[in-house]
């Protein structure tokens, strides 16, 4: 009975194990790892299909194989202790937790694995359930997340480079150095065109160990050496050149040059700074032609756009940094205080005039707050003035008040203020510009001092003035009146007077002539005197007579043409027995007969007899010559005699009215001294000029001249004597 019993146990037992197999197997069937059941010397008994698959065996060679066999040879050895470890204790972990596990594929061929493991009695002994899963799928998909991490992990350093205050030339060349490593090229560069946009100009290059600079190859490069790549990239193109090869004839040039630099592939993007193409920069190879990859164009399209930005940025600073220079060495320049506050009136900034201004050093100007350069009334009067400015909208306003320095002293202030505004409009401070006004303050009340002493001073001066005025008024009426009254006397008089004188003229001429009897030897004589004095009367008056017409403008000239000859021989014969008498000779000299010229007879005859009887008068020996010469612009005419001359010292009388030299000569000589006052004036009318050389006991000579043009010599005169006048 035990023995049926044992029997009856064991039938069932091998019942069960086969019911368990039976299930292992469906199970591993439906399963997609590998299943493999490996007895405690590891060696393979049972596999499924996917085993076979994975394994790339068929199952009848897997069977009986080792499992350690299958296993990769870095970690084949590692595996076999794990696993006489794993059949002593049980313990599935000591396998499970084996990392970077490959299995051998038939074909040699690796392929990550992750082993799962379990243990179970069969049979007594110990077997192994192991579930190998193919996990390539998983590394690979593990792999592209890494990489892309990685890849992202490389950009963010890269942009986190160019952050803060960095040396660009080194941040650039540092971060060529990274991505170059990375992406395995021989060289990263980068060149910027030159400011015509026709030379590489500023370049920054990255080689591999081993690989030759091209930098000062290319610097100051032509673009126009290479067109096809430099038209490319001028039009925002990329260029990528896998293989020289690819290269058309159209870029022969630069096919060449890559040649000639053993350069095996390139690619190169344009670099945009502030939206225009202003270089470009690529990766090239000289050891291998590649394929670029889509990681390694994105990665130059980002180097590209994070430095494009960051030398946008850095013309930016520049420009911000040069005229921010420039502000501050106007407002250092400037003699005016200058300065910038907080809203709350707090120094921000100011120059170097405000600190001379106030007499603060700059330390303690920073830590001030204007209110405390300014009284309360001061401070007050400025907030509510700020207030108005913005309430009002307005931009700037000039205001004055005093200002208290630092030891104590006050200014008189003119201060421009204007707001200033944050980037959302709103008032974020106050800036000015002040000047010391004191000295002219001072000044201007000065000035209204004096101001108001010359106004007192004027009002006193032109009642004075005015009181002259009515005076001078007065008196010049009563001189017209008295100029008036002496012209018309002098014509009515010359009249009265001169006819009862050519009364007297000429009865004398009848006694004389006999024609009422004949006159005894005294007779003739009273008569003659008679005559005389008459005769010289009669000419005095006529002189006094043209002369006061002359000079109130009442004598006008009757120019016509006249012969000159005629009337010089007119009053040669009025002087004739004069002549004679004193047994002179004249002569006339310069003058053809019937020579005309434009001129009043009457007063040019005058002139004639007035210089020619004078030169009769005063001369008692020699001759006399009348002379006339003529130039472009004047008719010039001399009397020359050879008389008693005239001193020097009598010089400035000769044409004054009335005046004769003081001699006994000219004593015994009739005259009035009005015949070269009146010459003067007539030779003046003719818009000429009259002046004599004398030799005192030798003789003289008379010159006057006449313009032929006496309108245009009249113009220019007055012209003359306006410039005079100035
Ligand atoms: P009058 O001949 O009537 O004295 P004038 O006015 O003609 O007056 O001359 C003024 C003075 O000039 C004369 O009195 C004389 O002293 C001087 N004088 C004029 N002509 C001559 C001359 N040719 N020689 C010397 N003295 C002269």
């Amino acid at each position: 009975m035990p023995f049926l019993l044992d029997e009856i146990e064991k039938e069932f037992v091998i019942q069960e194990k086969n019911k368990i197999e039976e299930k292992i197997k469906v199970i591993s069937e439906v399963l997609k790892d590998a299943i493999l059941q490996v007895d405690n010397k590891g060696r393979i008994n049972f596999c499924n299909h996917s085993a076979e698959s994975l394994f790339g065996y068929p199952n009848k060679k897997l069977i009986g194989k080792k499992i350690f066999s299958l296993i990769f040879r870095e970690q084949s050895s590692n595996f076999k202790i794990k696993f006489s470890n794993f059949i002593k204790t049980g313990q599935s972990h000591i396998i499970e937790d084996l990392n970077d596990l490959y299995i051998k594929r038939n074909n040699d061929i690796k392929i990550p694995v992750e082993v799962s493991i379990n243990s179970i009695k069969l049979d007594k002994k110990v077997r192994a359930i192991a579930i190998i899963r193919d996990i390539s799928k998983r590394k690979e998909h593990e792999r592209t997340l890494n990489e892309n991490l990685k890849f992202q992990k490389l950009i963010a350093s890269i942009s986190s480079r160019f952050l803060g205050n960095v040396n660009i030339y080194n941040t650039i060349i540092s971060t060529f150095q990274i991505i170059g490593n990375e992406v395995e090229v021989s060289r990263v560069f980068l060149f910027l065109y030159d400011d015509f946009k026709k030379a590489l100009n500023n370049p920054y290059e990255w080689c591999a160990k081993g690989i030759e600079s091209l930098l000062e190859k290319f610097r100051g490069f032509s673009i126009d050496n290479t067109p096809w790549v430099s038209h490319k990239l001028m039009s925002g193109e990329r260029v990528i050149v896998n293989s020289i090869q690819d290269l058309s004839t159209e870029a022969i040039n630069y096919k060449n040059l890559l040649i000639s630099h053993e350069i095996k592939s390139v690619i190169i993007f344009p670099l945009y700074v502030a939206g225009s193409i202003e270089g470009f920069i690529g990766f090239d190879d000289e050891k291998n032609q590649r394929v670029w990859n889509q990681d390694e164009e994105t990665l130059l399209q980002i180097t590209s756009q994070i430095i494009g930005f960051v030398l946008e940025r850095k013309n930016h600073l520049d420009e911000l940094k040069k005229s921010e220079e420039k502000y501050r060495n106007i407002l250092g320049s400037i003699k005016e205080g200058y300065f910038e506050t907080d809203v709350m009136g707090n120094f921000t900034f100011f120059n170097d005039a405000l600190c001379d201004l106030t007499g603060y050093s700059r330390e303690e100007l920073r830590n001030l707050n204007y209110s405390e350069l300014c009284d309360e009334e001061t401070n007050r009067y400025l907030v509510n003035e700020i207030i108005k400015l913005i309430e009002n909208k307005e931009n700037f306003k000039i205001l004055e008040y005093v200002q208290i320095n630092k030891d104590k002293s006050e200014v008189n202030l003119e201060s421009s203020v204007y707001l200033m505004y944050n980037s959302e409009n709103e008032v974020n401070g106050i800036k000015g510009m002040v000047r010391d006004v004191t000295e002219r303050k001072k000044s201007e009340a000065l000035r209204k001092q004096f101001n108001q002493k010359l106004e007192e001073e004027v009002r006193i001066r032109t009642i004075e003035l005015e009181e002259a005025l009515r005076k001078q008024k007065l008196y010049l009426d009563q001189i017209l009146k008295a100029s008036q009254f002496k012209t018309e006397f002098l014509a009515t008089m010359s009249h009265e007077l001169r006819t009862p004188l050519n009364a007297i003229i000429g009865f004398a001429d009848l006694l004389l002539e006999g024609l009422y009897g004949s006159l005894n030897v005294d007779q003739v004589d009273f008569i003659r005197d008679i005559k005389n004095s008459a005769e010289h009367q009669f000419e005095m008056i006529s002189n006094i007579l043209d002369i006061s017409k002359i000079e109130s403008g009442n004598l006008s000239l009757n120019r016509e043409q006249i012969d000159l000859h005629s009337i010089v021989e007119q009053v040669i014969s009025i002087l004739r027995p004069l002549l004679n008498s004193k047994s002179l000779s004249i002569q006339i000299k310069g003058l053809k007969n019937h020579r005309t010229i434009l001129a009043d007879r009457i007063k040019l005859k005058q002139i004639f007899y007035n210089l020619i009887s004078n030169a009769v008068k005063f001369t008692e020996k020699g001759k006399i010559t009348f002379e006339f010469i003529e130039d472009k612009e004047f008719w010039n005419f001399n009397v020359i005699d050879t008389g008693i001359g005239i001193k020097e010292s009598d010089y400035d009388l000769i044409f004054k009215d009335f005046k004769r030299v003081e001699s006994d000569y000219v004593r015994s000589k009739q005259g009035a001294g009005l015949g070269l006052s009146l010459t003067k004036r007539i030779v003046e009318l003719h818009g000429g000029t009259i002046s004599f050389e004398s030799s005192f006991g030798k003789g003289s000579c008379f010159s006057f001249s006449i313009p032929k043009n006496v309108d245009l010599y009249n113009n220019l005169h007055n012209l003359n004597q306006f410039l005079l006048s100035l």
